[in-house]
């Protein structure tokens, strides 16, 4: 907060009330696109606050070494200009941070999207004024601002989570989180590093610290299937195809299960011989990315003998590039079904393990107890250190939202609403929070697909619904509790379907204590939520109750 500003709300004096049609939280490519759409192309009056000094969201925090995309970059990024995907060059299949926040800050200047962007400041809380129909949005730099609505683009991973282990502040030696990383880098030459957590992110960060450190400890509570992420370089050829073909490639992936560009074999894992299965398997193997999750046989996420095929095709691939064969057992999942955790995409990852400055730790054997000034103690013994790094995760989906005071109808907080788990209709909105959005919120396909074309789908949506209530005189827009209650059942039916709730994740908000047990993102594919968007928006906007400026029904 400004000390102007401070002085004024400590002084009791009237606060100064900016009206706007629209707030947007987060200048991500959810915020920056939310922000194009409705102030340039709709004529609302829009700004975003935004909590890090700069715009990118995931691309801005997640500075760590290693840190990259695993989507292919022509298909990670916006479609909706055509100018910007001809001019943009991707220089890689899989673009490291430095090039994807590049890119999101170039699409933030051509748009001269910064000027309506307030940045390094956190939003702390936005009360729905039940008399006058609109938000009023607070924020920790004292701004009060109203709003007809409200757009949450706070992105699925962005409430970083530090495990509360004891000791946790005495550590003597540097301390980082992953996703909270310092923009000057961090020179691990010399120093003795331990890296706690082996999801997408410590698999990254670790094969990247094993080349600098002196000694790297991998601290590993559950292995993992990871798969190579085959990347390489852009060359004309490829870029002059995905650019020739790019409106038949993004028709494609916007209709397709994931948004990615992984095409299913179309048959079961059962009936095919396992030396079809085996070729299917390798070819996808070789081709790097998800393919062997996203692209494989229909029945390998829902039966477990299925499963079992890819799986134990995946743990022997682990123990062909591991040496010492006691590490390759720790580093080969045995506890859950190939890819109902979010499979990483590594580059080297096993091969670390080979060297001779890298330890792994299997700490679900002998969890850490404590961390101490000089390391970290687990049942088996201390670590010494000289810098930690917690590649340990997110509260995902609802954390974002958990950790803004928003208050709906009556006062009530969105957090305590959804005390038992997320509730609401098609992931975007919830019923006693008029006129506020979720981009790629809980119960959408968000984190299960290729993120910007989910964003892309949710921002076009939701203008398409201002837009309708614009030309309809309609101020005021909420879903009604028997399409949000049907919703939330729905999305669970779906997820019980699959071998995903079996296995203890963050889709499941397993990784948080205490965190109710349900499943997040909406399992039923992108294609067929965009459908059922469109469906929902041409039968004028089913599930939804509308009001006019003065609250009367419509
Ligand atoms: P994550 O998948 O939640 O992994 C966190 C890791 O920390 C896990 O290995 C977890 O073990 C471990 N951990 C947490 N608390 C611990 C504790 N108290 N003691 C020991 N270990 C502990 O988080 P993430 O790797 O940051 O990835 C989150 C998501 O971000 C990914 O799934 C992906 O969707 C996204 N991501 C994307 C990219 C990309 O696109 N390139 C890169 C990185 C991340 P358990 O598994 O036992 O809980």
């Amino acid at each position: 907060m400004s000390s102007t500003q401070q002085d004024r709300r400590q002084a009791g004096a009237e606060e100064l009330i900016t009206d706007l049609d629209a707030v947007i939280v987060g200048a991500g490519f959810a915020g920056l696109y939310a922000l194009h759409k409705l102030r340039d192309e709709m004529g609302l009056s829009a700004r975003i606050f935004e909590a890090g000094d700069g715009v990118g969201g995931t691309w801005y925090w997640n500075r760590y070494p290693g840190a990259r995309s695993d989507s292919s970059s022509w298909i990670y990024c916006y479609s909706f200009d055509e100018e910007l995907r001809e001019e943009w060059q991707w220089s890689e299949r899989y673009p490291g941070q430095q090039e994807m926040l590049g890119y999101l800050e170039h699409v933030a200047e051509k748009f001269d999207l910064n000027r309506d962007i307030q940045f390094g400041t956190r939003v702390t809380e936005a009360t729905f004024d039940e008399e006058t129909n609109r938000w009023e949005v607070r924020t920790d730099a004292g701004d009060v601002v109203s709003a007809r609505f409200l757009v949450a683009a706070l992105g699925a991973l962005s409430a970083a989570n530090v495990p509360d282990i004891p000791g946790l502040e005495t550590f003597a030696g540097d301390r980082y989180h992953t996703a909270e990383w310092p923009k000057e880098g961090v020179d691990f030459t010399g120093e003795r590093v331990g890296v706690i957590g082996t999801g997408a992110t410590g698999i990254q960060v670790a094969t990247e610290i094993a080349e600098q450190a002196d000694h790297l400890t991998v601290f590993q509570r559950t292995a993992n299937y990871a798969l190579p992420a085959g990347n390489h370089p852009m060359d004309a050829e490829l870029e002059r195809w995905y650019k020739e073909n790019y409106d038949e490639i993004w028709e494609s992936v916007r209709h397709n299960f994931s948004g990615h560009d992984y095409d299913p074999i179309g048959k079961v894992a059962l009936e095919a011989t396992p030396e079809e299965r085996e070729r299917a398997f390798q070819e996808r193997w070789e081709r790097g990315g998800f393919g062997l999750w996203l692209g494989n046989y229909d029945d390998i996420l829902e039966s477990r003998e299925a499963n079992d095929t890819v799986s134990e095709w995946v743990r022997q691939k682990i123990w062909e590039r591991v040496d010492d064969p006691v590490t390759a057992e720790k580093l080969t999942p045995r506890d859950h079904a190939f890819g109902t955790k979010r499979v990483p995409l590594e580059m080297g990852y096993y091969e670390i393990f080979n060297r001779d400055n890298v330890e792994l730790v299997d700490v679900q054997k002998a969890p850490i107890e404590e961390i101490t000034p000089t390391g970290v103690r687990t049942k088996h013994g201390e670590y010494e250190f000289d810098v930690l790094v917690f590649a340990t995760g997110f509260d995902a989906m609802t954390g974002p939202y958990n950790k803004i005071d928003i208050r709906g109808r009556d006062g009530q907080l969105l957090r305590d609403k959804w005390a038992e788990g997320p509730r609401t209709y098609l992931g975007l909105t919830s019923a006693g929070y008029p006129n506020l959005f979720a981009i790629t919120g809980p119960q959408s396909p968000s984190v299960l697909t290729n993120m910007p074309v989910a964003i892309e789908q949710h921002v076009e949506w939701i203008s398409g619904l201002i837009r309708h209530m614009r030309d309809n005189g309609l101020a005021v827009v909420e879903p009604t509790s028997e399409a949000e209650d049907d919703w939330v059942d729905h999305s669970q039916e779906v997820a019980h379907t699959t071998l995903f709730p079996q296995s203890a994740t963050w889709y499941m908000g397993a990784n948080i204590p205490g965190k109710p047990q349900v499943f997040l993102p909406y399992l039923g594919g992108l294609g067929g939520y965009r459908q059922k968007c469109d469906e929902v928006a041409a039968n004028g906007y089913e599930g939804f109750a509308f009001a006019d400026r003065e609250g009367s029904n419509a």
